[in-house]
């Protein structure tokens, strides 16, 4: 086939966005080039899942050439975009320059800290592979240092663990460490009092899961007590030097860990675009997620700015970027076909989130409901959303053995 003639469309971006929208133009008389600083899909719902010690991460990413493998029409670049010109059309990515007629951006977001230049430098965050596997060896090396730690103090200091920020990542984080530490930890340490344990949730507002309804809120808190999660809401951070934390009011707590997973602003490449940026850096697109004065660019998921029938902006989530990528495959074939791109509406498929073992809420249907029922339907749908049968299966056994066995397979400090 002679793709020269063909108009080229390219994407920036192969996480939920990107892909949907690639795999959306498989059959459209288009060229394609897919661009990532990665070579791999990453699974972001399950992040905090490697931080804990429960999966490995070729469990949940997945090479973006496997997946396009049979797409004769896409072509795929490893790549980091460094810098667009939206006038003559082109990107930039590691020193060499690509045309395109079509620009995708999809290029998700990055952790924010809000400018706490002290509490970036000495916490954790869960963004990407290599942020949840040093988590997870520092997790692990926190117990064999309390394991060797005579001093009492600093015991209790090694074995604090604070996770900053109390929607369904923080939330999630927090239960699964607790869970890790009194069903699997404790069975490494026998030794170990577990009395010295801590694990707190920090939360700024006056409730966690932001989205929710008042009821599942409700029942975070009272799920998270039953696991040992002591939480703090109406609690400000506002230091942290890598041993002990301050809290607005002045309150220390000595602590050797902190999670940060309070804020997402768009991706860095969005800030060296000198487009107009709104909220949490993310750009103001029209109702059609085209880039107003360039209609050949469209801006989608995290890095996009839109607001609902409400005036609120869309919440970063996988299935705002999928259903916007489903939308923006349509527009491109109806410009193609001379016709006018259509608006984007959101539809919510509803809030579900895990806090552990037995334990998720979920507002599904306009139904609020929690504990057993919510667990299985929060499994289910992200072993089905995972990429690739054999991750779908590991995933499952995986989880399957840590159910019955109350275990962990993961449980390796590795050189980083
Ligand atoms: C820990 C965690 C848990 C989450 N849990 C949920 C959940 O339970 N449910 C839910 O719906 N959402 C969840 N989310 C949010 C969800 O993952 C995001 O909303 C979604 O990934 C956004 O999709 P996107 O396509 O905009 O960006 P992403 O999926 O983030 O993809 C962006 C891609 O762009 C690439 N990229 C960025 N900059 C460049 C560049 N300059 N050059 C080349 N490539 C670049 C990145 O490598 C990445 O692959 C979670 C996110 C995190 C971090």
């Amino acid at each position: 086939m002679n793709t020269q003639k063909l108009p080229h469309i390219v994407i920036v971006g192969a996480g939920f966005g990107g892909m949907e929208i690639a795999r959306r133009l498989a059959n459209a008389p288009v060229q394609i080039t897919l661009i990532d600083r990665h070579n791999y899909h990453l699974f972001q719902p399950l992040l905090y899942q490697i931080a804990i010690a429960g999966l490995v991460p070729s469990q949940i990413a997945y090479p973006v050439r496997t997946i396009f493998r049979r797409q004769k029409n896409l072509t795929f670049h490893m790549a980091e975009v460094t810098s667009i010109d939206f006038e003559s059309h082109y990107i930039k990515m590691n020193g060499s320059i690509l045309a395109y007629d079509y620009l995708v951006l999809a290029v998700g977001g990055q952790t924010n800290f809000f400018g706490m230049s002290t509490v970036e430098e000495n916490s954790f965050k869960l963004k990407d592979i290599e942020s949840a596997v040093s988590t997870r060896n520092h997790l692990l090396k926190m117990f064999e240092r309390a394991n060797r730690e005579v001093d009492a103090d600093r015991r209790k200091a090694l074995l604090t663990f604070v996770v900053v920020g109390g929607g369904p990542t923080g939330v999630e984080t927090a239960g699964a460490l607790a869970e890790l530490i009194t069903h699997v930890l404790a069975k490494d340490y026998p030794q170990m009092d577990l009395k010295d344990v801590r694990v707190l949730l920090i939360e700024a507002m006056d409730h966690l899961m932001g989205n929710y309804p008042n009821e599942l809120r409700k029942a975070t808190v009272d799920l998270l007590h039953s696991k040992n999660v002591e939480v703090l809401v109406n609690t400000k951070l506002s230091d942290y030097n890598g041993r002990q934390i301050t809290l607005g009011d002045g309150t220390q707590i000595n602590a050797h860990t902190l999670i940060w997973t309070a804020g997402v602003r768009a991706a860095e490449l969005i800030d060296q675009l000198g487009v107009q940026q709104a909220a949490s850096g993310r750009v103001r697109v029209e109702p059609t997620l085209q880039l107003p004065q360039h209609p050949e660019v469209f801006i989608l998921g995290d890095a996009a700015y839109f607001e609902d029938g409400e005036g609120q902006p869309l919440p970063m989530l996988a299935t705002v970027a999928q259903q916007q990528a489903k939308v923006t495959a349509k527009n491109i074939r109806r410009i193609l076909k001379g016709q006018s791109a259509e608006p984007f509406h959101y539809k919510d498929p509803g809030l579900l989130a895990t806090i552990g073992r037995n334990a998720a809420v979920a507002h599904i249907w306009g139904l609020s409901f929690s504990g057993f029922i919510a667990w299985i339907i929060w499994v289910g749908l992200h072993i089905y959303r995972l990429i690739g049968f054999r991750n779908r299966l590991v995933v499952l056994i995986n989880w399957a053995w840590d159910y019955f066995f109350y275990d962990s397979q993961v449980r390796l400090i590795t050189r980083e």
